[in-house]
C-alpha cells in the first residue's frame, strides 16, 4: 500500500495522480526528494558507521 510521504495517509493503488487526496502534497516532489536523501544516505553509511564506532570509545565521547 502506497502512503503519503507527508500525512501517511494511504494512497489507493489504482490512484495514479501526483496529489496526495488528503493533505495536497505533491507525490512527485516527495519522492523524488526521498531519492536524494536515500541517495544521500548511502553516502554517508560509511562514515556514519565509523561515526558510530567512534561514538562507542569513551575517551571520545563528547559532552553535551
Ligand atoms: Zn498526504
Amino acid at each position: 500500500m502506497r502512503k503519503c510521504p507527508k500525512c501517511a495517509e494511504s494512497l489507493s493503488p489504482l490512484y495514479f495522480g501526483t496529489i496526495c487526496r488528503h493533505c495536497g502534497a505533491d507525490l512527485l516532489y516527495y519522492h523524488f526528494d526521498e531519492r536524494l536523501e536515500q541517495d544521500a544516505q548511502k553516502a554517508d553509511a560509511q562514515e556514519e558507521k565509523l561515526q558510530r564506532l567512534l561514538n562507542k570509545l569513551p575517551l571520545l565521547k563528547k559532552k553535551q
